[in-house]
């Protein structure tokens, strides 16, 4: 979608393999189909034996005893409310033990927040990020921080992103609101603490900075060293929304 600069791609394309740009991995796709056709350990045990080294890799959460206990509709971020993308936008993993997480990936939509939440939600749209923030300030979690989400465009740079859309249209300054930025760095500042990752412009990266992509998000509007600033001082004296419940006193 060249020039909608984002993991959505506002205008469909028509017919011949959408190119979101995520899609280039035919292993994930084989992987994902093994599973849910093996539908339990042995049967992908035994799948995993014509699968390449690298897909070895991706299978060993399907042992016995060593996967993260999850509860549905479980969130990383309180401040966020859940809802599920389709398991079609997301590969199941286990980070940070598979993979270390060590970038942030700012996205801006090319559309509105429910038409954002509803792409997430469709298999056919083969791309979501983690999160999405409104421009009230909103945020919905759509995948686990422990799983990789096809957001990037570059396979590497999904195993070791949390990515985060907002609601909005890179040629249009007003989107990017106030309440926008403000609720996105408290997002961001949680995910640098909980996941050990520097608060610096070599680790919170725009989509448009991912070797590779075609994607131009956030977009020349985008205020990095308002953005920045926000982060690093939600890092430093965490607000509301925060990780810990222990806020009182
Ligand atoms: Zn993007």
């Amino acid at each position: 979608m060249g020039n909608n600069g984002s993991t959505r791609g506002a205008r469909k394309p028509s017919g011949k393999s959408s190119g979101s740009s995520s899609r280039k991995k035919p292993a994930d796709g084989v992987s994902r189909r093994a599973l849910l056709i093996g539908g339990g350990t042995v049967a992908a045990a035994g799948t995993a034996a014509v699968l390449a080294r690298d897909e070895l890799k991706r299978l060993w959460w399907q042992v016995p005893g060593v996967e993260k206990p999850r509860k549905p509709g479980e969130l990383d971020y309180p401040g966020a409310t859940w809802v599920a993308a389709s398991e079609a936008n997301w590969r199941r993993a286990d980070r940070p033990d598979d993979f270390p997480v060590d970038r942030v990936i700012i996205h801006v939509t090319q559309g509105s927040f429910a038409s954002a939440v509803k792409v997430f939600q469709d298999p056919a749209h083969q791309a979501a990020t983690h999160y999405i923030v409104g421009q009230d300030g909103r945020v919905v979690q759509m995948i686990r921080e422990l799983d990789v989400a096809y957001q990037a465009g570059n396979r590497a740079y999904n195993e070791r992103a949390v990515g985060i859309e907002h609601e909005g249209f890179v040629d249009r300054p007003k989107d990017l609101t106030k309440a926008m930025y403000a609720s996105s760095a408290r997002l961001t500042a949680s995910i640098c603490a909980r996941h050990g990752i520097p608060v610096d412009r070599e680790h919170i990266i725009g989509h448009v900075e991912v070797p590779g992509t075609d994607h131009t998000d956030p977009g020349p509007h985008w205020d990095w060293d308002r953005y920045m600033e926000l982060v690093r001082r939600a890092a430093t004296a965490p607000p509301g929304p925060s990780p810990t419940p222990s806020a009182k006193a």
